[in-house]
């Protein structure tokens, strides 16, 4: 991948599309397509088809997705495994079809087995049942996966897999209905603040553990990944550390500065119970991660901060 080389980055509206591009731009890379949704439906196989053959990039970093936290996923499966086949197999098939040299597809850690042995290693991935809270996601992006890995096969296709484990950053999405648990801590810690309440509601029991990444240590896995990574098997993007949902608020309650108590509403779900990925692989060829849980969610919440009062 050259400065010059055409760059496609699906998604670049989206947390993990946004700080690809805002990494490949810091390393000075100047070919750079986007198209935003409204521009582009990746849904429609006709629209993907014709860009691909204008653009013809030839390198295709597949950060488009429907995602959405533990509520959104249990509550919309169908559109969940619906627009992620549909925007996967068309962004995959158009790209080797009008000669890319290289796509990444994003998985996610919810593609391994509910009870995967801990940390979860790529080798792990079909050997169990899913967590049943966000199937039909996991379903569609191991479908993406067996895509990428089947056109490698059949076709010599460049075609490589990142899973990061739960992601988080400045862009993330906000919304409490539909979002992740570290951006929903974040506002309802500094709402919570701001009108004096003296308590905050966590979903579930606090017990379960995950793991966070930064979305700007995901990009630059990203890169390192498409300039020296070309093989069948999945690699783990994350920090080989995890933290209980319980540590998690009280770690946000203290950046935020709330002073009020956390209450655990048990009728929620808590989903898997544990999900931190083995990053030895990605170690051995040579990356790790650089930002620190708590610095990271100390620059996220200014990023919310400055914006909700903006
Ligand atoms: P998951 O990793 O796919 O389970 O997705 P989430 O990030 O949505 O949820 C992670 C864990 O955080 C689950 O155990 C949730 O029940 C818990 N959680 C606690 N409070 C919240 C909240 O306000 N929003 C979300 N999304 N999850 C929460």
């Amino acid at each position: 991948m050259d400065k010059t080389s055409a760059i496609y980055v699906a998604g670049h509206r989206g947390l993990v599309g946004g700080a690809i591009v805002r990494a490949l731009e810091a390393e000075g890379y100047e070919n750079l397509i986007t198209r935003t949704h409204a521009e582009l439906d990746l849904t429609d196989q006709a629209a993907v088809r014709a860009f691909f053959e204008a653009e013809r990039p030839e390198y295709v970093f597949l950060a488009a997705a429907k995602v959405g936290g533990i509520l959104a996923n249990s509550t919309y499966p169908a559109d969940f495994i619906r627009e992620n086949l549909l925007i996967q197999t068309n962004v995959i098939d158009a790209a080797y079809r009008n000669g890319a040299k290289k796509l990444l597809f994003l998985g996610s850690s919810c593609i391994y087995p509910k009870h995967a042995p801990q940390p979860m290693r790529e080798e792990h991935l079909l050997t169990g049942p899913l967590e049943p809270t966000n199937e039909a996601y996991a379903v569609a992006k191991i479908a993406g996966i067996v895509m990428a890995q089947s056109y490698r096969k059949q076709y010599g296709f460049d075609a490589i897999c990142a899973q990061p484990t739960n992601l988080y950053g400045p862009g993330d999405n906000f919304d409490l209905e539909t979002s992740h648990v570290l951006p929903a801590l974040i506002r309802k810690f500094h709402e919570a603040k701001l009108a004096g309440e003296p308590e905050v509601v966590v979903w579930g029991t606090g017990t379960p553990r995950r793991e966070f990444l930064h979305v700007d240590d995901l990009a630059s896995a990203c890169v390192f990944l498409m300039r020296n990574y070309s093989d069948e098997e999945i690699v783990n993007v994350g920090v080989g550390e995890d933290v209980s949902i319980g540590e998690l608020a009280e770690m946000i309650s203290d950046i935020v500065g709330y002073g009020g108590t956390i209450v655990y509403d048990a009728s929620k779900p808590d989903g898997t119970p544990r999900k931190l990925l083995d990053v030895s692989k990605l170690s051995s060829l040579g990356w790790r991660a650089s930002i620190g849980l708590r610095e990271g969610i100390e620059g996220t919440y200014q990023w919310y901060a400055n914006r909700s009062h903006a």
